[in-house]
């Protein structure tokens, strides 16, 4: 295909002729569903998916501890954390065991090395060869495996190795030849390389600065990762059926053959790179909620599949230019850029693209990060906007998308009574596959068509599931998994995981009755001047500002709430004020006048969104006692940034606040006056969101993109302006 036609060819076509995948060309025949979703030409499109990987072993099996002990996998339960191999190939991680299914028999290989350990494992389990994982069944004779070097097994799935390693086997595969020759020509090492010869090469090409040092620190790498051991396949033996178990690692699902989250990814870097080719100077934005994730995407698949498929590879790439993780150049002028960001966009500002891709969408914070993104395309004449994720709660981001998008559904039609449906319920699980809900015969999943249940929409949004999978209805050991977890999953998790369908709400930290339980007989007046009577006992006063988003698509409003500090250490409403959806420079002027006629000691307003409003403000009450608070990801929970602003870590400042309403250490007017306010504060709840680091879940606070909840975050300011008057810098950390 030479480069000039291009252009006249769809996305799927593309990516089927240019494209390859671990190794072999890129194939969307066993997923019918994605030729519509490669080919649409929706300005904005929401990819929902069904997350579900695991791998499968003997039941004698070792699997390594996180302590270094071993622990064979019949005794493994879930939550107990075993080491395993990262989806790089190259690290080792430590994570829990996330699901395990029941005992069962399936067909096995018996694999030897060179040192004599020995491996069985079902037909598709992902053994790592130096560039991809190559199911069990497919491994050849020859061919070099990583194994896990503490203690010497392999990765989590091996026999106890009694053998100590000696240095004439632990040897590169020949692979990393070519990585010296891409630094110097002439340099073609004897064969085998060890690691000692390697880090000779190391040495002599660090000494001289002509050589490329980023290919140089590359190669380095392999002489950190010391705990992988390169071992040669000496022997495959087929051992017929054994009892196996199935299970599932967090974070180590980037398996061959398995699962849709891989799908999902591959989706994500192929669209990049085929509109990147398609087009000359495209400029692509893809974002994922964290730098783990981020970089993960890039060594595993965008990276990989560029540099694995010929064509690409070829016409498309400088190969002297230095692997950047971040950023991908091509010959053609197209732009990859890739970021990360959870609740903060800063990093992301500024940018221009054509196309913004969003992934694990679920994660990422709606109204404080999507905007900006969108801005980025603000000025392109494509301005593609793409979503991919899955589902969590009904509340989150995917949630409010969803809602707002086509909702096509993948639909079949029932040979048996005619009837067309869709898979959304646990109904249609059958013995062996797919069944119709209203006469039970199996449906072919091969032959369905997208349906909008929406018409009119901005959004194109598709939903994948487990049970649409060819390969899971075609396989009945891949069926029988969806089984086992339709019976040991909660209801919510399997919709969740396995149907890509939100169920659960998240956890709402305080209930309303506790709310009501604060209010009492008192009335706030319409517009300040206070009542000196409620003033009077009160320490201090102060008040907070949550400045509206002004004319974005969500729900925001200017909200001013004024407390006072009473002689027991509560905290009372004196005074608050919730101004339409505007812009906030509107109102800053009335806003100025409340504090004013209240008397705040000090005042707090939002950063975020009100940098301008937040500087009227300044002028009108002084810069003494006006400070500007931004919300972020912090380490320290409260701390001034030395220049113009406090730093709060939003999930901390929270929790805190969440906590003096825990402990009714509010006060607030009766219970009509509250009603719009309790509302906003009965908005926000709990989530866990994937950091990455390591694989800890951190907590964060939500609320659905569609209800407002300005009303509680001016309170948080106020009690946070609190703090700065006393002085007192310390939050509760739950993180
Ligand atoms: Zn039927």
């Amino acid at each position: 295909m030479t480069t000039t036609c291009i252009g006249k060819y769809s996305r799927s076509h593309l990516a089927e002729r240019l494209l390859h995948l671990d190794g072999a060309p890129f194939s969307l025949k066993d997923y019918p569903f994605f030729y519509t979703i490669y080919n649409t030409d929706a300005q904005e499109t929401l990819l929902k998916t069904a997350r579900q990987v695991s791998k499968t072993c003997v039941e004698t099996t070792a699997c390594l501890l996180e302590s270094g002990d071993t622990k064979e996998i019949s005794k493994i339960q879930v939550g107990e954390r075993i080491v395993s191999l990262g989806v790089d190939g190259a690290t080792l991680l430590s994570a829990p065991v996330t699901w395990k299914s029941p005992r069962y028999q399936k067909p096995c290989v018996r694999i030897t090395t060179r040192l004599g350990l020995v491996l069985e494992a079902g037909l598709e389990h992902p053994i790592r060869c130096w560039d991809r994982w190559v199911p069990a069944g497919k491994l050849t004779i020859g061919t070099r495996i990583a194994s896990v070097r503490q203690g010497g097994r392999f990765t989590g799935t091996s026999r106890v190795l009694t053998q100590r390693s000696n240095d004439d086997c632990d040897t590169l595969p020949s692979e990393c030849h070519s990585s010296i020759h891409q630094i110097h020509e002439r340099h073609s090492p004897e064969y085998p390389l060890t690691y000692t010869k390697l880090a000779k090469y190391v040495e002599h090409f660090r000494g001289n600065e002509e050589y490329n040092q980023s290919l140089v620190e590359e190669l380095a790498l392999h002489l950190e990762r010391r705990d992988i051991y390169w071992d040669r396949v000496v022997s495959i033996e087929k051992i017929g059926k054994q009892w196996c178990y199935d299970i599932s690692v967090k974070d180590t699902e980037s398996f061959v053959a398995e699962g849709i989250v891989t799908h999902n990814s591959t989706y994500c870097a192929n669209l990049m790179i085929i509109d990147s080719i398609r087009i000359p100077h495209f400029k692509t934005l893809y974002l994922t909620p964290t730098k783990e994730q981020t970089s993960k995407f890039s060594n595993t698949r965008l990276t990989k599949t560029i540099h694995y498929s010929p064509h690409i590879r070829k016409n498309y790439i400088d190969t002297t230019l230095p692997n950047n993780v971040l950023l991908q150049v091509l010959k053609n002028g197209s732009l990859m850029v890739l970021s990360y960001a959870m609740d903060d966009p800063d990093r992301v500002r500024g940018n221009t693209s054509d196309r913004n891709l969003v992934d694990e969408v679920q994660d990422i914070h709606y109204e404080a990060v999507i905007p900006v993104v969108k801005e980025c395309a603000a000025v392109s004449k494509y301005a593609y906007m793409d979503y991919c994720g899955t589902p969590k709660s009904m509340e989150n981001t995917i949630e409010y998308l969803w809602g707002r998008s086509s909702r096509s559904e993948w639909v079949m039609k029932c040979e048996g009574c005619s009837s067309h449906q869709f898979i959304d319920s646990a109904r249609s699980i059958g013995k062996h596959g797919v069944i119709c809900i209203k006469c039970g015969k199996r449906l072919n999943v091969r032959e369905g068509f997208w349906y909008d249940f929406a018409k009119d929409t901005r959004i194109k949004g598709f939903h994948v599931s487990q049970p649409m999978l060819p390969v899971n209805n075609e396989y009945q050991e891949r069926w029988d998994r969806i089984l086992d977890k339709l019976e040991t999953y909660s209801e919510s998790k399997f919709k969740n995981e396995v149907l890509g369908v939100s169920d659960a709400i998240g956890t709402r930290f305080i209930s309303q009755d506790e709310l009501l339980a604060m209010c009492h007989d008192y009335c706030i007046p319409e517009s300040p001047p206070l009542d000196p009577e409620q003033v009077e006992e009160c320490r201090f006063v102060t008040g907070g500002v949550d400045w509206s988003g002004g004319g974005s698509e969500y729900v925001s409003r200017t909200v001013a709430w004024v407390f006072g500090y009473t002689g027991d250490g509560r905290y009372r409403t004196l005074y608050y004020k919730i101004f339409p959806s505007d812009n906030p420079i509107a109102n800053v002027e009335e806003v100025a006048k409340i504090f004013n006629a209240c008397r705040c000691d000090i005042v707090v307003g939002d950063a975020g969104e009100g940098a301008v409003a937040n500087s009227h403000l300044m002028r009108a009450l002084g810069a003494h006692r006006m400070f500007q608070v931004q919300y972020g990801s912090f380490l320290k929970l409260l701390k001034w940034n030395k220049k113009d602003r406090y730093l709060v870590d939003r999930t901390a400042a929270i929790d805190s606040f969440m906590l003096v309403l825990k402990h009714q250490g509010c006060i607030y007017p009766n219970e009509a006056q509250m009603r719009l306010p309790f509302l906003d504060m009965l908005a926000e709840y709990e989530e866990s969101t994937m950091t990455g680091q390591g694989g800890v879940s951190r907590k964060v606070w939500r609320h659905a993109p569609s209800t407002p909840d300005d009303c509680l975050h001016a309170q948080v300011f106020a009690w946070l302006a609190m703090k700065i008057a006393r002085q007192d810098l310390e939050l509760y950390d739950a993180n």
